[in-house]
C-alpha cells in the first residue's frame, strides 16, 4: 500500500499476511484453517506475544509458515520515534521470537507497527539486511468488522487488484472466523495463494522442483498504477536513492535475491524442517 516495489506476482496469485500474534485461542484457529487447505502464510510476530506465548511460534514453524518479525511491543511511534528505540523494538522482537524457537533466527522480513515507515527505519532495516513489507490488499479487520464483512472486503479487493498480498491479524475473533470462509472463497474465484520464503532458507530443501520457486524478477518499471507494494527495503536507502544506474541494479537484485515465491501445488506441512520435539519445553 506505500512502496513502488512489490512481490514478484503474477496474475490472480495471493500471499496470506497474520500480524500481531500469536494469541490463543485464535492463532490457533487460523493455523488449523490454513492446515486444513494446506495453505502457508507469513507471520509477522511481536517479541512480547512471542514471549508469552512461545508454544504457538513453535507451531507456526512446525507447520511451515514463513516468520517475519513486527517489533518487541508494538508501539504506534515508529515514524517520529528516536532511532536507538527503533533498534530496540526491531532488535527486541527478533530476540524474542528467536528465543520461542530456541535460537532459530526468524526470516529476514519486518512489517512496521501501523505500516507507519520512516526513512530512518527503513534505512536502518536495510542496514541490517531485514526487508521491510507493506501490503496490497487491507482485510479491514482491525476495524471491529464482521467475518462476513471481512471476507466481503478482501474478496472485493483481490478482484480489483487481481491478486496481492493480504494484510490480516490472527489474533481477532473475526478473522479466525472469516479465514475457512476467505480460503474457499479464493479457491472458488481460482487465486492461488502462493508462499513467501527467504532465499536460501530452510524450507529450499524440500522436494519442491526449483521451477517452482524461482523469484521471477520484478518489473524495472513498476506500474504506478498499482495501488501499492511491498517494498525491498534496500531500495530506501539514502546512497541507493541518489546511486547511479547500475547501483540501483545492483541494490535491486540483492533484494530480490533474498526472497522465493513458491507455487507447489497442496504442499502439506513441512514437519521435520524444525523438529522441536527434542528440545527441553520452556
Ligand atoms: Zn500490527
Amino acid at each position: 500500500m506505500q512502496y513502488r516495489e512489490t512481490l514478484p506476482l503474477g496474475p490472480r496469485e495471493v500471499v496470506l499476511t497474520f500480524d500481531d500474534g500469536p494469541l490463543p485461542p485464535y492463532s490457533s484457529r487460523v493455523l488449523d484453517a490454513l492446515a486444513a487447505e494446506c495453505v502457508k502464510a507469513t507471520y509477522f510476530l511481536v517479541g512480547s506475544m512471542a514471549r508469552a506465548h512461545p508454544e504457538l511460534v513453535r507451531r507456526i514453524a512446525v507447520d511451515g509458515h514463513t516468520i517475519g518479525t513486527h517489533s518487541q511491543n508494538h508501539p504506534f511511534t515508529f515514524h517520529n520515534m528516536s532511532r536507538a528505540r527503533a533498534e530496540r523494538e526491531i532488535s527486541g522482537g527478533i530476540a524474542s521470537v528467536s528465543a520461542a524457537l530456541h535460537g532459530l533466527k526468524p526470516a529476514p522480513f519486518f512489517r512496521i507497527p501501523g505500516l507507519l515507515r520512516a526513512s530512518s527505519v527503513e534505512a536502518y532495516l536495510a542496514s541490517r539486511g531485514l526487508i521491510t513489507w507493506s501490503a496490497d490488499v487491507p482485510s479491514d479487520d482491525w476495524r471491529r468488522i464482521s467475518d462476513t464483512e471481512i471476507v466481503r472486503r478482501t474478496i472485493a479487493r483481490l478482484e480489483a487488484h487481481n491478486g496481492g498480498m493480504v494484510l490480516l491479524h490472527d489474533i481477532r475473533p473475526a478473522t479466525a472466523l472469516a479465514l475457512p470462509k476467505l480460503l474457499r472463497e479464493l479457491k472458488a474465484r481460482g487465486f492461488r495463494i502462493v508462499h513467501v520464503v527467504p532465499a536460501g532458507g530452510p524450507v529450499v530443501t524440500t522436494a519442491t522442483a526449483p521451477g517452482q520457486w524461482a523469484v521471477r524478477a520484478a518489473s524495472r518499471k513498476p506500474s504506478v498504477k498499482r495501488a501499492t507494494r511491498t517494498r525491498l527495503a534496500e531500495r530506501r536507502v539514502k546512497t541507493v536513492r541518489s546511486a547511479s544506474l547500475w547501483q540501483r541494479e545492483a541494490a535491486r537484485r540483492r533484494a530480490s535475491a533474498r526472497m522465493a515465491v513458491i507455487r507447489e501445488e497442496n504442499p502439506g506441512p513441512r514437519r521435520g524442517l524444525f523438529d522441536f520435539s527434542r528440545r527441553i519445553p520452556e
